[in-house]
């Protein structure tokens, strides 16, 4: 009698316990992955990692700091993929502890890289960030575009992207992420989806800082994580930069309108001075990676919006 082989893939997700990485380890464990998640709940959320726990992820905490406690989880997970999410991701606190934020986003990095490659992983996909770029000097972004970043924040994103990329011994890649939204985002840290739907669902008008024609390139982190579990699976070998977004750039007043009216409101945005060191134009080329990994957004930011407004009406 022949018996069924079911082979499980395990992967082990970094930062699990945090906004991106929650929903990537429940997309991985909903499609039968076995999920290893390492966070050291500095800024996570742990109420999710509990749900997470009773679906069947396998927690350690652990800050990507320590060398030694980094391959010790590793060399006990043993994954075939590693992705990597666990950082520090506020721009202004960059400026104020940028030592604190090369230690986390950059030795952090590297120690997970070397672990990694001591263990064996076959995969490393590295959550990078439209931050590399700075100010665009053309648009659409694509990934030749020049990188210089404007924040310690974006530029440990950008030697944390540079360690993998060159020192990982598997296939690595490393996934620029425009603007993230979804459920659960840290609201300390939130961007202007989270903090506009916040106040219309208090009958409050979104604040918009400067004119309002601003665009950015705001991605479902269903679509996001969409993208890490093709980057695990693929057979793709060599290194790889891909830009994440939907390529479609949105102003903050056309944000602001949608948001308004899906909540079915009757109020006008109210604008505020411009924010110091704001990037005024960004959106994302994607097409290298729809045509080297198959990868495409499924979800129009009004789905998304009116997702997450139903989500903060309901609790
Ligand atoms: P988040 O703050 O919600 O999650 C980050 C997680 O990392 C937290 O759970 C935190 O506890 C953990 N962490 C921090 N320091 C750690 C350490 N020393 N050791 C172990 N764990 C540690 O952030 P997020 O929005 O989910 O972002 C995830 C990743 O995506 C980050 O690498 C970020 O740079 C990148 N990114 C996010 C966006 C976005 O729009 N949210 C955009 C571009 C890139």
């Amino acid at each position: 009698m022949i018996s069924k082989l079911k082979i499980v893939m395990r992967i082990l997700v970094t930062g699990v316990a945090g906004f991106i990485g929650s929903h990537l380890c429940s997309s991985l464990l909903g499609r039968g992955f076995e999920v290893w998640g390492l966070d050291d709940l500095s800024r996570g959320d742990r109420g999710r990692v509990k749900e997470l726990e009773e679906l069947g992820l396998r927690f350690v905490r652990v800050d990507i700091r320590d060398r030694v406690e980094v391959e010790k989880a590793l060399r006990e997970a043993r994954p075939v993929g590693v992705a990597h999410l666990a950082a520090l991701i506020s721009v202004p606190e960059s400026f104020e502890k940028p030592d604190l934020y090369m230690a986390v986003n950059v030795e952090g990095t590297r120690n997970l890289v070397s672990a990694a490659n001591e263990v064996g992983v076959e995969r490393f996909v590295y959550a990078s960030s439209a931050a590399v770029y700075g100010n665009p000097v053309r648009l659409p972004i694509d990934e030749e575009h020049p990188t210089k970043p404007i924040s310690p924040y974006g530029e440990s994103k950008l030697l944390g992207e540079k360690c993998v990329l060159n020192e990982f011994r598997g296939s690595a890649f490393s996934l620029r992420l425009f603007n993230v939204y979804g459920r659960g985002q840290n609201p300390e840290y939130a961007g202007v989806i989270t903090k506009f739907l916040e106040r219309v669902s208090r009958g409050e008008p979104p604040i918009i800082y400067g004119d309002g024609e601003q665009t950015r390139d705001f991605i479902y982190v269903g679509d996001v994580a969409d993208a890490f579990i093709q980057a695990l699976t693929s057979n793709l070998r060599g290194a790889y930069v891909f830009n994440i977004g939907t390529g479609n750039a949105v102003t903050i007043n056309q944000l602001a309108r949608m948001i308004i009216k899906l909540a079915g409101l009757n109020v006008e945005p109210i604008h505020a001075d411009p924010r110091p060191g704001d990037i005024r134009h960004s959106y994302a080329d994607i097409s290298r990676i729809k045509s080297v990994l198959g990868w495409q957004p499924k979800i129009p930011l009004e789905e998304g919006l009116k997702r997450l407004l139903e989500n903060l009406q309901s609790g």
